[in-house]
């Protein structure tokens, strides 16, 4: 039995660790024993427990209940906790997800102790690195043994910065695999499709049935915590919402609900003004897959939300710079904006005018925790 210790901490994580849970539990429990650890660096209902509920994760067997705090402070009681735990249960490998300030922990840690780290949705550069994410991305891939990346662009980054293709099993950290496998969101997008529309209600809470609506996501700091680049996001939005009388639905991230209270983000006054544009608390995994399915256009800055948006061909406004996921703008589901309001509302246009975009298997066929599951057996057996 190979014993493995799943980290994880932030809402994409615990999303993303559900399709590995799934398939262990499912077809591989003969093989794979997990124990999951959840550092507490999202920790209230709407950003994890109602993830663990509806997507029946089992409750963490550890947290470490760290909480917010600098990226400092954040990062260094998280080593510590881990390190702690993994003294404790010895696993044969620790699997980590993404690049949150959680994944970064998780590298340094297993690293040290010479625990053989597997880093799934490996390889993806912004190579923007004032990103706090690029940087946890960067270290966690160089200290992994297995690196499962989702996309043709994350296996290119890789061999690119040195990993060598031709590596063979037993797999270590100086000689580390590299599999391009598929994307686990993606798994979960086809494995919940159907329950989303039974299990939500919230496009009859919203009194949205069968109207048309916009769905809006921003968290990351590089929006949130710059005044001018929300309030052109928000008041370019909700310019379009009025100017074409259409709805908006806005499932806001407690880091964007944090920044909107202070004085200086006039377009909080702007949007509470519009009776068409709906702030929501977080919305659950079914409730966001929902929304996703039910609305005309995305505008977004998460990297999942931009891959779900493609998964159920919606097209998506980028408020970032950058993205990691070059594909989406290459086959035209995605337009990259930053935070230009002009650029926003011109895309709206390109889209609304039925841009031309092409669907291809992009991101796997839903199985890659299978693909995952079967690697780790290979390696650890
Ligand atoms: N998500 C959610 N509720 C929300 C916003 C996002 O369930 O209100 C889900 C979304 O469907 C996707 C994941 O969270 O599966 C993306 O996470 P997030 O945007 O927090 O981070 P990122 O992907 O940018 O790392």
């Amino acid at each position: 039995m190979i014993k493995i210790l799943t980290v994880i901490g932030a809402r994409p994580q615990i999303i993303k660790a559900s399709a590995l849970n799934r398939a262990i539990n499912g077809r591989y429990s003969k093989d794979i024993l997990e124990v999951i650890l959840h550092t507490g660096q999202h920790y209230d209902d709407s950003m994890s427990d109602v993830f663990f509920r509806e997507m029946d994760i089992p409750q963490p067997d550890y947290n470490l209940n760290v909480g917010s705090g600098s990226h400092g402070k954040q990062t260094a009681s998280m080593i510590e906790g881990i390190e702690k735990i993994a003294l404790i249960e010895k696993p044969n490998a620790i699997i980590v997800y993404g690049d949150t300030n959680s994944t970064l922990a998780t590298a340094i840690a297993a690293s040290k102790l010479k625990i053989p780290l597997v880093h799934i949705e490996a390889g993806l550069r912004s190579f923007n690195k004032s990103m706090p994410e690029e940087i946890n991305r960067i270290v966690c891939d160089h200290c992994s043994t297995m690196l499962f990346t989702p996309t043709g662009a994350g296996y290119k980054n890789l061999t690119r910065e040195g990993f060598n293709q031709d590596n063979e099993s037993p797999f270590t950290i100086d000689n580390p695999g590299i599999f391009h496998c598929g994307d686990v969101m993606y798994d979960n997008t086809l494995y919940f499709s159907d329950v989303a529309e039974t299990a939500s209600q919230i496009i009859s809470d919203l009194e949205l049935i069968n109207k048309e609506f916009l769905l809006v996501t921003v968290h990351r700091d590089s929006n949130t915590d710059v005044p001018e680049r929300l309030n052109s996001i928000l008041d370019a939005i909700n310019d379009i919402s009025i100017s074409e009388s259409i709805h908006v639905v806005f499932p806001m991230h407690p880091r964007t609900t944090a920044s909107l209270e202070k004085g200086e983000y006039s377009a909080s006054k702007h949007i509470k003004e519009n009776k068409l544009f709906h702030v929501i608390t977080p919305a659950s995994f079914l409730e966001m897959h929902l929304l996703e399915k039910r609305c005309s256009m995305i505008f977004t800055d998460s990297g999942g939300v931009q891959k779900e948006a493609f998964f159920l061909r919606k097209p998506c406004i980028v408020l970032r710079h950058e993205t990691e996921w070059v594909e989406l703008i290459e086959c035209g589901n995605s337009l990259l904006v930053d935070a230009n309001a002009e650029r926003i509302k011109d895309a709206y246009e390109q889209y609304k005018g039925k841009k031309k975009i092409s669907y291809p298997a992009l991101y796997g066929d839903g199985n890659a925790a299978d693909f995952i599951c079967k690697e780790i057996i290979r390696n650890f057996s």
